[in-house]
């Protein structure tokens, strides 16, 4: 009988707790021990009452609910080998050898490193006493699987990520609200959102809600122009009898010359306008509330697939992340999806913004 478990790492985003809500119960389908880990890493480290075999009806409700309600965490300690030896440890008492995790490129990698390490772990374990030879012998390899719970739509290779429709739900009900009082008072807002290093939720939320002018990391904004080009392209709209300015700015925005953009700048070049401007940071009301139904369905698939993935997975397959591309549920290996995310920054910081868009394979940034 295989044991799973199954955890939630990195920043929160709705649809985690769908992710997991499938995950128990289609393990339990098909017949295996389905085990949570609560609070990320840090669980696995501790183990004890952290570690929970969880039951068909302890996920009942969880498909809408917004955040992760295993808890998640930002672990040191699983950074560094001598904490991944104890959640070996505390996996093998357990008797589980596959983990599925939803998390972002940090999580997953974490995930990876810790599959390829496990043989030598469990040797060690051994050679400390810890175990026999003959308690770890049923546990040579352990199984990764990935499902990527992001709200910022960042990882290379899948069309969206568990929680990005929500996070762009939310900001476009904002932006409606925003627009309704910036109609009233012509006034300019300029919309500070997420995305450190992707502009997607920024992008989106400015189609979806007809936006004046939006700054995304890759496509750096020139630098000492930008300010020009919004204001010619506020001032022509303003002319054509628009009443509110709306500007979107993602977290991470840079210029050309990488320098951040910041709400503030945008602030001024508009109040040189003369527009009455506000600036509205929306923070962590885009990562919570709860899910859409597009991150409630493809949690649950993408779920139903983790667990298929580890019970038809062999000691050679890498470890897969399952993705979905033009609509089908797809598995990747993860680690090439990680490195090609990884590739997104680092082009950006060579300011080799061509590069970064290609990669990132968003045809609405041409
Ligand atoms: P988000 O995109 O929301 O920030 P993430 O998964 O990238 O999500 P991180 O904070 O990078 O978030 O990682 C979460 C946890 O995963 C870390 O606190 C750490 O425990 C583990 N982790 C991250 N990177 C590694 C790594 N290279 N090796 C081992 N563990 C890692």
């Amino acid at each position: 009988k295989k044991r799973i478990a199954v955890m939630t790492s990195g920043g929160d985003s709705p649809g985690m707790n769908a992710a997991v809500r499938a995950v128990v119960r289609a393990g339990i389908y098909y017949r295996c021990d389905v085990f949570a880990v609560y609070e990320g890493y840090e669980g696995l480290l501790k183990g004890g009452d952290l570690l929970k075999k969880m039951q068909w009806s302890d996920v009942r409700g969880w498909l809408s609910e917004g955040g992760t309600l295993i808890g998640t965490a930002r672990c040191m300690g699983f950074k560094q080998r001598e904490g991944r030896k104890k959640a070996a440890a505390n996996l093998i008492e357990r008797g589980i050898d596959a983990l599925v995790v939803c998390g972002g490129d940090g999580s997953l990698t974490g995930a990876d490193l810790f599959r390829s390490e496990w043989p030598s772990l469990v040797e060690e374990l051994v050679a400390e006493g810890r175990f026999t030879s003959r308690q770890v012998a049923p546990y040579k390899n352990l199984t990764i699987v990935g499902l990527v719970g992001s709200i910022d739509n960042d990882m290379s290779g899948t069309d969206s990520t568990i929680g990005a429709y929500s996070a762009l739900e939310r900001i476009c009900e904002m932006v409606d609200f925003i627009d309704a009082t910036a109609k009233s008072h012509s006034r300019a807002f300029v919309v500070e959102v997420m995305g450190r290093h992707c502009g997607w939720l920024a992008l989106m939320a400015g189609i979806a809600t007809a936006a004046d002018y939006i700054f995304i990391p890759e496509r750096a904004a020139p630098y000492g122009k930008w300010q020009d080009d919004l204001k010619k392209v506020c001032q022509r709209h303003k002319l054509k009898g628009r009443r509110n300015i709306t500007v979107i700015l993602a977290e991470g925005a840079l210029d050309n010359n990488l320098n951040p953009i910041t709400a503030e700048e945008v602030k001024k070049s508009l109040v040189e306008l003369g527009l009455d401007t506000r600036i509205t940071t929306l923070g962590h009301v885009q990562r919570g509330g709860t899910a859409v139904a597009h991150d409630r369905w493809l949690a649950t698939l993408q779920g139903v697939d983790a667990v298929k993935a580890v019970l038809e997975m062999t000691p050679d397959t890498p470890s897969p992340l399952i993705g979905i591309l033009e609509n089908k549920i797809i598995r990747m290996p993860l680690m090439e999806s990680v490195k090609l995310t990884k590739q997104v920054a680092t082009a950006i910081e060579a300011k080799d913004f061509e590069k970064a868009i290609s990669l990132r394979d968003t045809e609405f940034i041409e």
